[in-house]
């Protein structure tokens, strides 16, 4: 077995931001096999669009999830976006969302002003949607249940799917966070029906910077998402020429031979849009999919030094916990603070920023964002959710771009911060 090492973050300059720990990874995340790949593509002499590149790395990733089908297109929110075309959402038809996610998985739906959107509340302790909400939420008009695999922790999928399935409803987990995960011997966008994934800088593997993909299990999706997403020629969107000219339609100076008119006619008959992977994109995700593991691991091991840190504070704090057969990838790290008397989290954040740690609140509840509070959603729906994004949840940085020392700096900021914020609180 070969290994790889994993690409240092800052390679090729150092980070540029205000912050001592900045929250994502900035500047270039890729290492010099990376490189490679894209040199490679670029003095093939082949096609910099689609090609054999992309058709490895979606047999690679199909290969690594286990679903039967895996597409690529150009982000994590096109994916949701296919996705959702799917499903033919009707006037009357009812989706489920969690709130408790990055605005792409939901914001495709703003589509549709005559279908239902019904936000479920979330595990208090997991962030992941609580399966006795959904439980109140589904119904006879329910076509479809949007979920996200929080920060990588799997979703109790069994569950969900066992109760949207009762109901005929689709299944679409956005795994934006899950890769490198596993629930029960499976990775996530094999546990339901749709699976969505983003390559963005920010996630566990990236294709120079954005990408997506599409794991799914019906063979008619296959189809459908090929043209939706490519510019591709189609077979059976070939027209011959005479068939575009009637019968009895005279045409000045009459067809011309060979294949340029069908060519030109097959290339205007796009039925959908074009979100094609290109090639040096493809390449870097096969070189990227080799190392998740390692990087996985490195998001593990920063996960549990912080942990080590936090836990002198014994029942203060709390974690999103892996149940027995589950292992989260650590696209976040999350904590809650449990006795907010004892210990404010308002304060906490600031001491953390006062010195130098970027913690962004990862997500703002979603039915409180302006769009869809115009479609009529308001304070109280899913009460968790916000009391947990008011109250209780923090969010460190965590990813393979902060080197040894920015891990060690993180836990002493981290533990200074909580020590002041105690004090104070
Ligand atoms: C990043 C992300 C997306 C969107 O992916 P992009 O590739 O940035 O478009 C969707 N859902 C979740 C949960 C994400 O974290």
């Amino acid at each position: 077995m070969t290994t790889h090492a994993i690409p240092k973050a800052a390679a090729f300059g150092q980070p540029k931001t205000g912050f001592r720990i900045p929250y994502l990874p900035v500047g270039s995340v890729l290492g010099p096999a990376e490189v490679e790949a894209v040199t490679d593509v670029a003095t093939s002499g082949r096609t910099l669009s689609a090609g054999p590149w992309r058709e490895r790395f979606e047999s690679d990733f199909r290969d690594h999830v286990g679903a039967p089908h895996a597409l690529s297109v150009t982000s994590g929110t096109v994916a949701l976006e296919l996705a959702i075309h799917l499903l033919d959402l009707r006037p009357g038809d009812e989706v489920v969302v969690t709130p408790q996610t990055y605005q792409a998985s939901a914001q495709p739906l703003l589509q549709y002003p005559d279908v239902r959107v019904r936000f479920c509340d979330v595990d208090r302790d997991t962030l992941n949607m609580d399966p006795a909400c959904l439980q109140t939420l589904l119904g006879e008009r329910t076509r479809a249940v949007i979920l996200v695999h929080y920060g990588g922790l799997p979703a109790p999928m069994r569950e969900i799917t066992a109760m949207a399935r009762a109901r005929g409803a689709v299944v679409i987990e956005d795994a934006a966070h899950a890769l490198g995960s596993v629930y029960h011997g499976r990775r996530p966008g094999s546990l339901a029906d749709i699976g969505c994934f983003s390559f963005h800088t920010s996630k566990n593997i990236t294709t120079l910077g954005e990408g997506g993909m599409l794991t799914f299990f019906d063979d008619a999706y296959r189809t459908r998402v090929e043209r939706l997403r490519g510019n591709e020629v189609d077979a059976d969107y070939v027209p011959r020429a005479e068939r575009l000219v009637g019968a009895d339609e005279e045409v000045p100076g009459g067809l011309y031979p060979g294949d340029s008119l069908t060519h030109d006619c097959v290339t205007l008959r796009r039925p959908g849009t074009n979100a094609t992977l290109s090639e040096a994109a493809s390449a870097v995700g096969v070189v990227q999919l080799r190392s998740l593991e390692a990087m996985v691991e490195r998001r593990r091991a920063i996960a549990a030094r912080l942990r080590e840190v936090l836990e002198k504070f014994g029942d203060v704090v709390a974690f999103p916990e892996e149940s027995p057969g589950v292992r989260q990838s650590h696209h976040l790290f999350t904590f809650f603070v449990r006795r907010p008397g004892v210990l404010d989290r308002n304060r906490l954040l600031r001491e953390l920023t006062d010195r130098g740690v970027q913690v962004p609140v990862r997500y703002f509840p979603l039915h409180l964002m302006p769009e869809w509070r115009a479609r009529g959603h308001r304070r109280g729906e899913c009460p968790v959710a916000e009391r947990l994004w008011f109250t209780e949840q923090v969010n460190l940085p965590c990813h393979p771009g902060l080197s040894d020392e920015q891990v060690e700096l993180l836990c002493s900021l981290l533990f200074e911060s909580v020590r002041a914020t105690l004090r104070r609180s």
